[in-house]
């Protein structure tokens, strides 16, 4: 009977230390946020990691997409930034980042190519008012910059010829600031935010070989390929109730289900926003959906355009669209093919045209604000006609068509629903961080650590980034491994 006694309590007790020193976490998603962590893990020694992932292939929204001998990204780019950044800090050595910083020239739709001088001071001026003093600011962002250059333009332009110009370009100023922070509209953003910009090169590029090259570097010294699931959709996540034992439950679209003893999700925000009620049984906490219902992710994109034959030459910077005031609300007559909006056609969407480092037939343009949607929902021969004729009526030439163009439609993606996220003026009226409300994790009632979050919009200061996005990788992973160690 003691001996018996001895063996259960034996048995109870070394299965307990088992799963403590063993336990499973499953991993919801595999872009920069869910490789980080579940590398983390696997480095110290948390092996019983399953990542989920909906998609066909890893990255989220890193994607790289190899046409001829280089890479094109068609989401993230640039490691911006080499201070406090760690996708710098681990390639720092490796001589992998070039630095892509490409300064596009000003074109108006009546003037045509603009003066260097002036080019060059609206710039100065753009990065005076954009990136200085935001500090101190309340309201949204648009107001902002729109008094700031109004009280610029006598300063800096004298001639009346000069200051029409620079009234024309408040909609190439606005088009920048949406390109940078994400959003539909710059009424929207909130002019005083926590983001803190790593200092250094903000457009350091890949030379070529993809910032899939990050993921790569994480994976290296870690077996984890064999523990990602693609094509794995989760539908539920199951995480407190009187029915469960031990662990969380992990339903799938495919009517699979995972149990693990900890689930990190990593879903984008704009998942969240559209499927958290289904998504999470019981359902979050009023804070936390505030927090993810305040906080802003709509979309910028890119579009590249491949040319057999290159019509630009060696020293071709870019194009830069300016339209004039009166032609602006005149472009949905002139142009109707596509969506358009009042007076304007979604050609007024694009910023700019971009040649490609290391891609010598491919042209990127980047497009913003209010048209995304519908842009996305465009045939392609519907953007190759309205790529053509905006440069044909800026350039003053005739271009020819591309010959093919290669997208991602991030807003329409289920998987994604947006490109980054950004602090609104309601979230920032709410006096404390939504970022950080929507990273705390959330327990079961027994105390055990259910749910963790991880993924951009979680953190607080470089959200809206794949540094930001690995960091909350790896915060999430030590908040496991800490649990474990203590
Ligand atoms: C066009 C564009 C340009 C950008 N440019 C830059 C740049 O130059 N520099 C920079 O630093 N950042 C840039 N970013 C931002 C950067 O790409 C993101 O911040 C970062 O990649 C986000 O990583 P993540 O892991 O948080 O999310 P994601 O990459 O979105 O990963 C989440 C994963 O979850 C999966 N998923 C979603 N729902 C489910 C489900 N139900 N079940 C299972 N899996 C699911 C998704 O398929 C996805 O793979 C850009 C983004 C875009 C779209």
């Amino acid at each position: 009977m003691y001996s018996a006694l001895s063996f259960l309590i034996f048995f109870m007790f070394s299965s307990r230390v088992e799963s403590l020193n063993d336990p499973s976490v499953i991993i919801i998603g595999a872009g920069a946020a869910g490789i980080s962590a579940a590398t983390r893990l696997h480095q110290n020694g948390i092996r019983n990691v399953t990542v989920l992932e909906a998609g066909s292939r890893i990255g989220g929204r890193i994607h790289s997409v190899k046409v001829g001998e280089s890479y094109i990204d068609l989401g993230a780019q640039w490691c911006h930034g080499e201070k406090n950044n760690v996708v710098y800090d681990m390639v720092k050595n490796l001589n992998l980042l070039k630095s892509d910083k490409i300064s596009p020239r000003l074109y108006h739709s009546k003037l045509k190519l603009i003066d260097k001088k002036f080019d060059e001071k609206f710039n100065e001026v753009f990065e005076d008012n954009y990136f200085k003093n935001l500090i101190d600011n309340e309201g949204n962002l648009g107001d902002l910059l729109i008094e700031r250059f109004k009280k610029t333009i006598p300063t800096v332009w004298q001639s009346e010829h000069e200051r029409s110009l620079a009234k024309d370009c408040v909609e190439m100023y606005q088009k920048l600031v949406l390109c940078n922070d994400g959003a539909f509209s710059w009424f929207n953003l909130s002019a005083k935010n926590d983001y803190e910009i790593s200092d250094g090169d903000q457009e350091l590029g890949w030379n070529g070989l993809g910032f899939k090259t990050i993921l790569d570097i994480l994976m290296q010294n870690s077996s984890i390929s064999g523990n990602i699931i693609l094509n794995k959709e989760v539908s539920q996540i199951i995480w407190n109730g009187p029915n469960l034992h031990s662990e969380v439950v992990v339903n799938c679209v495919d009517g699979t289900t995972y149990t693990a003893d900890h689930v990190i999700t990593t879903v984008s925000l704009g998942v969240l926003k559209d499927r958290h009620i289904s998504l999470f049984k019981p359902h979050l906490s009023t804070e936390k959906v505030l927090a993810l219902e305040t906080l802003g992710i709509d979309a910028v994109s890119s579009i590249f355009l491949y040319y057999p034959n290159k019509w630009w030459n060696e020293s071709f910077e870019g194009v830069s669209f300016v339209w004039s005031e009166d032609e602006i609300e005149k472009t949905a007559e002139a142009f109707p093919i596509g969506p358009t909006k009042g007076g304007r056609s979604w050609i007024t969407a694009i910023v700019y045209i971009l040649p490609v480092l290391r891609s010598p037939n491919i042209l990127a343009a980047w497009y913003v604000g209010e048209f995304v949607p519908e842009i996305e929902s465009s045939s392609n021969d519907t953007i190759i006609k309205g790529i053509t004729y905006t440069l044909n009526l800026f350039l003053g030439q005739d271009i020819p068509r591309p010959e093919k163009i290669i997208r991602h439609k991030w807003y329409s993606d289920p998987h994604f629903r947006g490109s980054y996220s950004f602090e609104t003026v309601e979230s920032r009226n709410l006096g404390t961080s939504q970022a950080a409300i929507l990273s705390q994790p959330i327990s079961r009632e027994d105390g055990k650590l259910a749910v963790l979050f991880a993924g951009e919009a979680t953190n607080p200061i470089r959200y809206a980034t794949v540094h930001g996005a690995i960091e909350t990788g790896f915060r999430e992973a030590d908040r496991i491994v800490n649990l474990y160690n203590n």
